[in-house]
């Protein structure tokens, strides 16, 4: 049989970018299918007013060049949307990687053929491509949540996801925007959105922890410093469980006195970002830990927030960090705006969007436009969206109804030759994406050439190795506090979803080594042939 491409790659974002590079220097033939029209994957979707990276954008980089690492210059300490997107591009320009992405195309079948061992890859175009290998690399957060509430389809006024932005923007200069959602793409937006239009009404059913980004143009002493150091800057960060520098501090919270306590919180709130969640080591373990660095940050919200019933409800109830943690640049201070109105909707949910606006608890909202800054379908949406067969026509969807099952996060038993760039079971999302990302690249590229050496074409997880890394992955969690809420990373925001905690938590160098000492074992847990 022949095939057209050794490798097919669905998605050109950071993941299937360096994918292609990968795979083209090993000699592979490959093909990445990508639905928009240009790379940049996330970044190409999420072009909401305010949308930056909350890893800082020295860290939110490529490695696996150091001379790229070295020309390009970013200008900001948390990089924003159209930077990054720069980026993505300046990478495929620099790696002439487009003339092997297929763009404005969507794969919408993959189907296994057992007599053959290759894969039927089909699109919304009428495609139909053979391949040995398929790799998903459709991203973590890329298949937008609409939320079903009656009425969606009736409203009057246009409609805007925050993960689907429109291209040319929207200017929001004397409209009334209602907002539905207070995850990081509302506290990131909202400040924004609120600064153009006319009043802005935010729905919020959960109240959500951020911290200030205190983003600021960067100092180029700091960055000369960076770009002097990165190889061991780059090799410390493997070492650490989130993939980046968080300045873990190893103290307990609760063993730690009250003054201790309260300057380790503050300064982190001063310096700003993710690293506020590893003021101590326990915070995520322990429930009386974490209550302590949540009600830090439930003083600043009412010494911020000037009316006491706003800044009441504003406050979260939950664990923090329990849902991923937000950084903001003035989202707490816009509630003293008097054109933003927050409303409470905890306790009951929208009874339906009408023409004009919303209801809900019987009182109806007017506005111009509406905002949905509802999340995604964490994980798993992206990949169950495309129709996936493999060995006896079991679908993953089959094979996913309880939960997603991979080994290593990303393998699954029964889909041979099929990969997925930081799939769920791997640490992802706990962790800076690029690294991970690259490491996951660096794996499949490795497997596959190991494949071609042994003059095998076809590589299998074994269930049983499978079934041994789905209950390490549960087990983890279960140590954390992080698997305790309703948040994206069981599922809970999809209604009817399985609740399993998807990601991986035992942190990036445990989940490195084990991926290591797979293959220093012959690729153990696999079959070959
Ligand atoms: P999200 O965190 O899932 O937030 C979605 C929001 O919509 C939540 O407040 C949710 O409420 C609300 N919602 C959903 N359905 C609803 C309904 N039917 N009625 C009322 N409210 C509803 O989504 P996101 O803000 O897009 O962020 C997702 C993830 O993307 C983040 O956690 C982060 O990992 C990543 N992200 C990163 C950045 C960054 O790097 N700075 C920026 C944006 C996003 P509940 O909480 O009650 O479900």
């Amino acid at each position: 049989m022949k095939i057209d491409f050794d490798a097919v790659v669905i998605g050109a974002g950071f993941a299937g970018m360096y994918m292609l590079h990968r795979l083209r220097g090993l000699g592979f033939s490959a093909r990445v299918i990508e639905a928009g029209t240009g790379v940049g994957g996330t970044w190409y979707w999420n072009r909401y007013p305010g949308a930056r990276c909350d890893v800082e954008s020295v860290q939110y980089s490529y490695q696996f060049d150091p001379a790229l690492e070295q020309e390009w210059e970013w200008s900001e300490r948390y990089a924003t949307q159209p930077e990054i997107l720069k980026y993505a591009n300046h990478v495929a320009d620099r790696f002439d990687l487009r003339r092997d992405i297929q763009f404005e195309t969507r794969v919408t079948r993959a189907t296994f053929d057992e007599s053959d061992k290759v894969w039927l890859v089909e699109t919304d175009r009428g495609d139909r491509v053979l391949a040995r290998f398929v790799i998903a690399a459709l991203g973590c957060l890329s298949s937008p949540n609409t939320p079903r509430i009656p009425g969606l389809a009736d409203f009057e006024g246009p409609t805007y996801h925050t993960g689907h932005w429109p291209h040319e923007g929207v200017d929001f200069t004397g409209k009334t925007v209602g907002v539905i959602g207070t995850g990081s793409s509302a506290i990131q937006s909202i400040p924004i959105m609120a600064q153009q239009a006319e009043h802005l009404t935010v729905f919020q059913r959960t109240a959500n922890y951020t911290i200030p980004a205190h983003n600021r143009p960067l100092d180029p002493a700091y960055v000369r410093e960076v770009k002097a150091n990165y190889r061991e800057m780059r090799k410390r960060a493997k070492t650490l469980p989130a993939g980046i520098d968080l300045r873990i501090n190893m103290a307990s919270a609760v063993e730690s006195a009250e003054e201790e306590r309260r300057r380790q919180y503050q300064e982190r709130w001063d310096y700003g970002g993710l690293g506020f969640m590893a003021s101590f080591s326990d915070l995520l373990l322990n429930d009386e830990s974490n209550k302590t660095a949540a009600d830090f940050v439930r003083g600043k919200i009412g010494e911020i927030v000037k009316d006491p019933k706003v800044a009441a409800a504003l406050a979260p109830t939950n664990i923090i960090g329990c849902k991923r943690l937000c950084v903001d640049t003035g989202y707490w201070a816009t509630f003293n705006r008097p054109n933003v109105t927050l409303v409470d909707i905890r306790n009951e949910a929208i009874e339906r969007i009408t023409p004009i606006g919303l209801r809900v608890k019987g009182k109806d909202y007017t506005f111009d436009c509406l905002v949905l800054a509802t999340g995604f379908d964490a994980m798993t949406g992206a990949l169950l969206k495309i129709d996936i067969s493999g060995r006896n026509g079991v679908s993953l969807k089959q094979k996913w109804s309880e939960g997603p099952k991979t080994y290593l996060g990303l393998t699954m038993a029964g889909f041979p030759n099929l990969f997925a760039i930081t799939g769920p079971g791997s640490p992802s999302v706990l962790t800076n994406m690029l690294p991970s990302i690259e490491q996951h690249v660096d794996w499949i590229a490795d497997c596959l050439a190991a494949v071609r050496a042994r003059g095998a074409t076809v590589i299998e997880a074994e269930t049983e190795a499978e079934e041994a890394w789905v209950g390490h992955v549960g087990e983890a969690a279960g140590n954390t506090l992080r698997s305790t809420c309703s948040s994206w990373y069981v599922g809970a925001n999809i209604p009817g979803k399985p609740r399993v905690f998807m990601p991986y938590i035992g942190g990036l160098p445990a989940y490195i080594e084990r991926c290591e000492a797979v293959v220093a074992k012959g690729y153990e847990g696999f079959s070959v042939g």
